[in-house]
């Protein structure tokens, strides 16, 4: 069976909203019903037609827990050896399961992974001391004085039990700082990290329940392959610890449990910044795994086309970024392998193939010199490539059209992430029109059924 979504998903992923000052929350008008055609008029596009898998898609996902399950959050990966704990003078309890240890410590702890085990290091008064815990187990560690809340690790504030896992190999060693908390207790910092405080309680809600199926969908796949289920930034979704905004809290609270079903099972929940009011299937967009075979994950009918606000709401409708030659020739060349040729400049780009979606799937870039071979390349490499010589991330989605101009080339898109599945800016969009959150899910999951399982 093919990657679960998220090892894509961790190179792709998520939208990206967040973080996200970069936004500025400035709702510009954009372009309405013009700006990227549906599906181009070329004869030479081929549409793209995903197989009939949708029924293996039952087996990649969780059928819904009956009670509360945990998830393991990884908040930081820290290369080296050494990591380190604050603030000082506040009190740990270090463990490690595999070796029946348990000690309390003063902060800041030190802690050094061994070759197989872990020195660690405090101090009191002035005073160092040190232990060695010998065996390569996971080391875990709480706060003595505090029960939800962990320490502060570079900026984050932790939550739940704080997991030391070794990793890498002889040349790049590091260490995994895992979170393992209760899936009720990590939602609010997701919301926080994922959505302006400022939005509607009903986009809170709607992105609670996505948030908590995606999680658990990750959690099936991962629970027996790795340490943690999520990493916590857009890789996965974005994770801003264990202290969030009342709105946050709250709007987890009022679904508590709720999740996404479809045919009995529980539904990766993804979603992105903004669509730009022509949504992705998962299949094409996320992996062709199975699971992302599913109707609610696909490219709604013809109907629901454009129906997305958010073309017109919010500062990714639509954009435009310009390349010069020698940034678009880096561009290709990051994307083709070592010693192939690159198209010479002067160059035409033309759309090959687009998805049922209308999404530009590939474009074949040639040469006008003679003899020269032309390229081709999937839009999301060719984005993946042009973002590569760029600062910030220019080109915000895989759907665009580019123009050659005689200096270099420009890109015009629509929309911010993969665009699939509820789109934030669309959804705050609705929340304005009091449009309630079940209602916005089954915009963005069409056939999914929202039940609360625990
Ligand atoms: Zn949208």
């Amino acid at each position: 069976m093919s990657r679960f979504p998220s090892d894509d998903v961790d190179r792709l992923r998520r939208r990206l909203i967040k973080g996200v000052p970069v936004l500025g929350l400035g709702f510009m008008s954009c372009r309405g019903k013009e700006g990227i055609p549906e599906a181009p008029p070329q004869s030479s596009v081929k549409p793209v037609v995903a197989d009939p898998i949708v029924l293996n898609g039952d087996r990649g996902r969780p059928l819904p827990p009956s009670s509360e399950p945990g998830i393991r959050v990884r908040a930081a990966r820290v290369d080296g050896d050494l990591v380190e704990f604050g603030p000082v003078g506040a009190r740990f309890w270090v463990t490690a399961p595999g070796r029946d240890h348990r000690a309390m410590h003063v902060g800041p702890v030190r802690f050094q992974r061994l070759a197989a085990g872990w020195r660690v290091t405090w101090s009191v008064s002035g005073r160092t001391s040190t232990r060695v815990i010998e065996g390569a187990e996971p080391l875990t560690l709480t706060m003595a004085d505090r029960e939800e809340v962990g320490p502060e690790f570079r900026g984050r504030m932790l939550s739940g039990t704080v997991n030391l896992v070794g990793g890498g190999d002889s040349r790049r060693r590091h260490i995994d700082v895992v979170c393992h908390l209760s899936m009720e207790t990590y939602l609010p910092g997701v919301l926080a990290g994922e959505l302006f405080d400022s939005w509607r309680p009903a986009t809170h809600e709607a992105l609670a329940i996505a948030a908590r199926s995606f999680a658990l969908c990750e959690r099936f796949h991962w629970l027996s392959r790795r340490s943690h289920d999520v990493v916590a930034d857009e890789r996965s979704q974005v994770w801003n610890g264990g202290l969030a905004p009342r709105r946050s809290s709250e709007a987890v609270l009022r679904t508590r449990g709720e999740v996404l079903l479809h045919r009995g099972r529980v539904v990766p929940g993804y979603y992105s910044a903004s669509c730009g009011g022509r949504p992705a299937a998962a299949i094409d967009a996320i992996s062709s795994n199975p699971v992302n075979g599913i109707a609610p994950l696909s490219v709604p009918d013809s109907d629901r086309r454009g129906v997305c606000p958010c073309r017109s709401f919010g500062p990714h409708g639509s954009w435009r970024a310009s390349f010069d030659i020698r940034a678009f020739n880096e561009a290709l060349a990051s994307r083709v392998d070592t010693g192939s040729e690159v198209p010479r400049w002067p160059i035409d780009v033309e759309l090959i193939e687009a998805f049922e979606s209308g999404r530009p799937r590939s474009f074949r870039i040639s040469s006008a010199r003679r003899g020269s071979k032309p390229l081709e390349l999937r839009a999301v490499d060719l984005q993946r490539g042009l973002n590569s010589t760029a600062t910030g991330r220019p080109v915000r989605s895989a759907d665009f059209e580019v123009s050659v101009r005689p200096d270099g080339i420009r890109v015009d898109g629509a929309g911010f992430g993969h665009g699939v599945g509820l789109c934030q800016y669309g959804t705050e969009a609705l929340a304005r029109l009091n449009t309630p959150a079940r209602e916005i899910l089954a915009r963005y999951y069409p056939g999914a059924e929202i039940r609360r399982v625990w």
